[in-house]
């Protein structure tokens, strides 16, 4: 099995190639294909299993088929992660993967400037990857608008539970459009974090590795 068997574009695997990518995780090859059609997607996999790659990839795909980001303040896709470490490092791979796109990525997360964050997005952002209580304070300070959001991945979900992020989360996504594709992440799927994905999630696929 190849990446481009599983459906991604010529510059994709180029990127990947170019990383030394040659053969895709399970993951991958589970999540791929589903999320290039724009199915929701609920993931029971833990860092290290080549999940980032696994959301990126179709996504920048699908973002560069459907268009352009119509305000600088409109955000397209949002990765919700519980630390800053983990949001760097998702910012991180994504600009790798992007490349080759148009597409600009940016992460914000909170212990850090405010001042920073916004010179960070004030440009317009493609790819949010954000921590869920500093993303709250930039939009209610007009600084990112989520309701042109097209994708939306809430990653190691039982992590953001577990350092009190419910009520972000909750608020987070009634700013987001309902008509979106929706992510959902965790390493363990106890009935808490199962009950919150199905209130997230249409019809989801399930993958687990
Ligand atoms: P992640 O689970 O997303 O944190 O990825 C774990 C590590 O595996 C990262 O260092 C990735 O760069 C690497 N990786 C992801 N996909 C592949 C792949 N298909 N082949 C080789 N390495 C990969």
């Amino acid at each position: 099995m190849t990446f481009s068997t599983l459906g991604l574009s010529e510059p994709l695997v180029r990127a990947l190639e170019a990383k030394g990518y040659v053969t895709p995780t399970p993951i991958q090859a589970q999540a791929i294909p589903t999320l290039i059609e724009g199915r929701d997607l609920l993931g029971i996999a833990q860092t290290g299993t080549g999940k980032t790659a696994a959301f990126v990839l179709p996504s920048i795909q699908r973002l560069v088929a459907a268009g352009k980001r119509v305000l600088p303040t409109h955000v397209r896709m949002l990765v919700l992660a519980p630390t800053r470490e983990l949001a760097s490092q998702i910012a991180d791979n994504a600009r790798g993967y992007a490349k080759f796109s148009k597409l600009s990525v940016a992460t914000v997360f909170g212990g850090t400037s405010i001042n920073k964050n916004r010179q960070d997005v004030s440009r317009g952002v493609d790819i949010l990857v954000a921590t869920p209580g500093r993303l709250i304070d930039l939009v209610e300070q007009g600084f990112v608008n989520l309701s042109m959001i097209e994708i939306l991945v809430l990653d190691e979900a039982d992590q953001m539970l577990d350092l009190g992020f419910i009520h972000a989360l909750k608020r987070i996504v009634k700013m987001v459009p309902r008509k979106r594709q929706t992510l959902f992440f965790s390493a363990t799927m106890p009935t808490s974090i199962r009950d919150l994905a199905n209130q997230f999630l249409t019809d989801p696929a399930t993958v687990s590795v």
